[in-house]
């Protein structure tokens, strides 16, 4: 069985208190590995080494921290294979999703704010009083605390924005999927990265994330998981005044009208809704469908979805794998028998799968209105509902009706309605006749209870830096 140790001070370390989880297969819910199940001595350890290791790596020139990160990205680069494999097999997902996208991703994200270090500008503002120049520097010590939906995606998302700054890390990845993390941070070692300067602590929220987030010398928290957790963060960080970036869940979406080439796009359609088993924050879990087309669209988009391919995840022909841990199944089964309660027509799926592990079948659902429960709360799981709507103005109501406010897709000919649309939709991430097409310049992060903040690009360079304005009087 295959252990997750710590990765402190450039080393594996063995949890302080001796303790460690079972990490199970999703595919035959049976335990294949075990992670350490840290405490608050842990995190003191981690973050004392990188407090220590702080000085140097953000005094290198721009240029080195650019060059660690390249030569972590073409570690990983090299080992594509078995990193796809660990992740499909930890996480349920199928293993051409994590092989061709997921660990591709995290090598991009490693590469991409690689290139962010050296490119990093600050600002000068010139004539209104004297000259104006700001600098830009590292925070110091940050937190990182990633889910399990994408792994290593999410880790390295958060982890090369922070590194490229100058900050030091103590990432925490999710204890269902310790996986990839444990992998990344033994490349480190292999590839000589400074010690100190990343660190992966293990272990369940309330053990490890909150002494971490409340640690007196964390500057900064950047958080992806559920929006229950992120209020707990924020409600942690707040009397302390310490910065947060909070990237939490959504319910999404689809807005699809008669003029569009919808049946052309059945196949990205269904992705959006089922990708990774739904069991991703951006996956369209409400699709919005005119009228006219409602029930020839159901009819094909069903049969598409009742196509999918249902097996094991590290075959290569599945499309669609187990969810992730007994827990979620758990809840995903409690939120189907809450939607037949509300009144739901099962259009497909609806039921677990008679076979080991935990399946689900892809859901379809309709006869639901805005006000179900099934409507507003975050499901997380292979189940979409269909809404039909009339006229432009009711489909955008229908987006709007929820509290939370993430990504949405807009399906439609008609260029003005989509820009239009888009600017009405209340969300941080507008699709127009794609979903999931994604440029790591642009801002990402949702409003209302999907977070707080943005990722990406410039605004995690700038998230994870103080800017120091410096003014100078011209006489
Ligand atoms: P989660 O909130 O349960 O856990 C996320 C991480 O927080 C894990 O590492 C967990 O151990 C840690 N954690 C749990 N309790 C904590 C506490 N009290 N203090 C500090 N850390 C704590 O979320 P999850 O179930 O792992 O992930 C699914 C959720 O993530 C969904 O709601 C999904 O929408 C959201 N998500 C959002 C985005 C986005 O970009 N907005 C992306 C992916 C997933």
């Amino acid at each position: 069985m295959k252990r997750c140790p710590h990765f402190i001070d450039g080393a594996a370390r063995e949890p302080a208190g001796g303790r460690w989880l079972d990490v199970f297969d999703p595919a035959s819910g049976r335990p294949f590995a075990t992670v350490a199940a840290g405490d608050a001595r842990d995190v003191e350890a981690a973050v004392a080494a990188a407090t220590s290791a702080f000085p140097a790596w953000s005094s290198l020139p721009n240029e080195a921290r650019a060059r660690w990160l390249d030569r972590l990205a073409d570690a990983l680069e090299a080992r594509v294979d078995l990193f796809a494999e660990v992740e499909s097999r930890d996480g349920g997902k199928p293993i051409r999703l994590a092989r061709d996208v997921e660990i591709p991703r995290a090598i991009a994200n490693l590469r991409f704010f690689a290139h962010a270090a050296t490119q990093f500008a600050s600002e000068s503002h010139h004539g209104q009083a004297g000259l104006n120049y700001t600098l830009r520097a590292p925070l110091g010590v940050v937190a990182t605390i990633s889910p399990w939906n994408l792994p290593l995606y999410l880790f390295t998302w958060k982890i090369a924005p922070a590194l490229a700054a100058g900050n030091t890390v103590v990432a925490k990845p999710s204890e269902v999927t310790p996986l990839t993390a444990t992998l990344l941070a033994e490349l480190a070692a292999e590839i000589g990265f400074p010690a100190g300067v990343l660190n992966v602590v293990h272990g369940l929220g309330p053990d490890v994330g909150e002494p971490l987030v409340s640690d007196p010398r964390i500057k900064a928290i950047s958080f992806t998981g559920s929006t229950a957790v992120g209020k707990r963060i924020a409600g942690i960080a707040a009397p302390l005044l310490r910065k947060v970036s909070l990237e939490l869940g959504g319910k999404n979406p689809t807005l699809v009208f008669a003029d569009s080439d919808w049946e052309d796009q059945l196949d990205t359609l269904v992705r959006s809704a089922f990708q990774n088993s739904g069991q991703i924050c951006l996956c369209g879990s409400r699709l919005l469908v005119e009228r006219s087309i409602y029930t020839a669209f159901c009819d094909a988009f069903v049969a598409r979805v009742q196509a999918l391919r249902i097996g094991d995840p590290v075959d290569p022909d599945t499309q669609f794998g187990p969810l992730v841990s007994q827990a979620h199944f758990d809840k995903v089964m409690a939120a189907l028998a809450a939607a037949r309660d509300e009144g739901a027509r099962v259009l497909c799926g609806g039921t677990a799968l008679d076979r080991p592990g935990w399946f689900v079948a892809p859901t379809v659902l309709d006869r639901l209105g805005p006000d179900a429960v099934t409507n507003r709360e975050e499901i997380f799981g292979p189940v979409a509902t269909v809404q039909p709507f009339d006229s432009e103005s009711e489909a955008l109501a229908l987006a709007n009706a929820t509290d939370y406010g993430l990504s949405a897709s807009i399906w439609t000919r008609d260029l003005d309605r989509a820009h239009r649309l888009a600017a009405g939709i209340r969300a941080g991430i507008v699709w127009i006749n794609t979903w999931l097409m994604r440029d790591l310049r642009t801002p990402f992060g949702g409003v209302g209870q999907s977070g707080l903040g943005r990722e990406g690009g410039l605004e995690a360079m700038r998230f994870f830096t103080e800017p120091r304005n410096v003014g100078i009087a011209l006489r």
